[in-house]
């Protein structure tokens, strides 16, 4: 029996207040306690006295059980889903308003704990998952309007999102998940990465306090404080988790698929890019160095190996070093391979990367094979000796890319296809042939798949369309949207309502 005290029974009173308030139309239920706030209606904030109340009642999200967190995710997500469309929106506004002002601090804060990563994108990526973010506006409604009435289809919320977050962009993942999921009137409980723990729990705690402190809800966006293996797998089977979401690599999708729930999965990727003797070599090597050297190559969708037809294989190197990327002899790239992958003892598996030099700026891995590399650089590239070299298997995720020499385009393809892995991420090509552009889409297959452009803009970054931090490749759904975080629902009105 848990000690019955003055914060148990606050908690208690908050939560049957937020089941009451269900019914009041968008209003705020007053919080419970000595500093208790006025009630307050959407977009007006409450007096200064709730940020004192806050202090003493409320959790903001910040969660050491799954049991607790998700009952308190629960409860907020049955208060969300009486609320208006509006109030939603407002939520969302205040995660993107944070993630945009406090964008300086927070991606430091994420560069201090994770250690990897280029700090400058850190923070950029804040700003970047502020705009990635659809709204409310996004869900998308269908009707039918016949001689039998009306027919409305709407997406409904889940319920309670169970996400598990990756150590490469963990508040990004976390902050554009929650506006998406919150849009659509869900409540949020993450596991993070342990390595990307700290900043996970204290953007959420920020979150919430904005949210609280406008709406009067508490707990939309829960953290597991101190996240574990066991903790994931306790969400995964949590009976009141409706849905799963996950971001990582090939182990955490295994996890969730086998889950028994439904789950959409944003896995691992290997982008392959081809260039074939049509391109124009310098806009390519440009692309490239942007692309792959992006923080560090931490993203999922960076260009990770390239594979060019051996009659520009020269010219496109020359153009790489062109472009300001450090040329590593065949020699440098051996000694890299050998102190940065890891090669697998089973060999069904593909090789990984060395943890030491994951998201190692280009001068630190450098250094490690005794060079000096000037601080402009962004990117090392070299020539290995062919396409099953380890650097080419293995998901790098470091600014170091291997180039291989091919035949011909057909070979640069396959070379290019057996790379990948059949993950499904993503692909690159920089051709002026429409011929090879429609062969090489086909034969990839991948959810992203970018034309003479670096493999970000095909994440909005740069080209058309919107973007995310997670890519549902694994299991289909795509670029994450609030939509995707819906279910299906119809309401039909038989023979009326119709106006015209
Ligand atoms: P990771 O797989 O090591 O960890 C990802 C998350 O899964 C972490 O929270 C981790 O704690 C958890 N996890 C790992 N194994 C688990 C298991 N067996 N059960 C439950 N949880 C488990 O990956 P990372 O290093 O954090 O991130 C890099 C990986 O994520 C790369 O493979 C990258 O391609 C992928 N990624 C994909 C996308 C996408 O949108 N598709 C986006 C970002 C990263």
């Amino acid at each position: 029996m848990p000690q019955v005290n003055e914060q148990l029974v606050r908690d208690m009173v908050q939560k049957v207040l937020q089941h009451v308030q269900s019914g009041w139309g968008g209003r705020v239920p007053p919080t419970v306690g000595k500093n208790a706030s006025p009630i307050v209606s959407a977009g007006q904030t409450s007096q200064s006295s709730a940020g004192m109340a806050a202090q003493t009642c409320q959790r903001f999200g910040q969660f050491g059980s799954v049991a607790e967190a998700v009952e308190a995710a629960r409860v907020a997500q049955r208060a969300i889903v009486h609320r208006s469309l509006a109030q939603r929106e407002i939520a969302c506004d205040l995660i993107r308003q944070i993630c945009i002002n406090q964008a300086d601090m927070l991606g430091r804060m994420e560069m201090e704990e994770t250690k990897i990563g280029h700090a400058a994108h850190k923070v950029e990526k804040l700003s970047i998952a502020a705009n990635c973010a659809n709204g409310t506006k996004a869900l998308r409604t269908e009707c039918f309007s016949g001689d039998h009435g009306i027919t409305l289809e709407e997406r409904g919320p889940w319920g309670v999102i169970g996400i598990i977050t990756p150590v490469t962009h963990s508040l990004p993942t976390l902050a554009v998940n929650a506006v998406n999921m919150i849009a659509a009137g869900n409540a949020v409980v993450c596991n993070p990465h342990p390595g990307g723990k700290k900043i996970a729990a204290h953007g959420a705690k920020l979150f919430n306090q904005a949210i609280y402190e406008k709406l009067g809800i508490d707990n939309l966006i829960c953290v597991i404080t101190e996240p574990t293996i066991e903790s994931a797998d306790q969400i995964f089977k949590h009976p009141d988790v409706d849905l799963i979401v996950v971001t990582g690599g090939p182990a955490v999708v295994a996890a969730a698929l086998k889950s028994g729930k439904r789950a959409i999965c944003a896995g691992p990727g290997n982008p392959p890019v081809v260039v074939d003797d049509s391109a124009d070599m310098d806009n390519a090597a440009r692309c490239i160095v942007e692309g792959s050297s992006y923080d560090n190559n931490l993203l999922c969708l960076s260009e990770k190996e390239a594979f060019v037809v051996d009659s520009v294989f020269d010219r496109m190197m020359d153009a790489m070093a062109k472009a300001g990327a450090y040329r590593l002899t065949t020699q440098q790239m051996e000694e890299l391979t050998r102190i940065c992958i890891n090669l697998p003892k089973d060999p069904s598996h593909h090789p990984t990367a060395n943890k030491k030099f994951i998201g190692a700026e280009p001068q630190t891995i450098g250094a490690a094979i005794g060079l000096t590399i000037p601080a402009s650089c962004r990117l090392l590239f070299g020539e290995v000796s062919s396409n099953m070299h380890p650097f080419v298997q293995a998901e790098q995720m470091m600014p170091v890319l291997p180039f291989v020499r091919c035949r011909d385009f057909e070979q640069a393809v396959e070379f290019a296809k057996q790379a990948e892995h059949g993950f499904r991420h993503t692909a690159v090509i920089h051709s002026k042939l429409v011929d090879h552009m429609t062969y090489m889409g086909k034969e990839m297959n991948t959810t992203l798949y970018i034309k003479n452009g670096p493999s970000t803009a095909g994440n909005g970054g740069g080209g058309e369309g919107y973007g995310n931090f997670s890519i549902a490749c694994s299991t289909g759904e795509g670029i994450a949207t609030p939509n995707t975080y819906t279910r299906f629902r119809r309401c039909t009105m038989v023979d009326n309502l119709r106006i015209v």
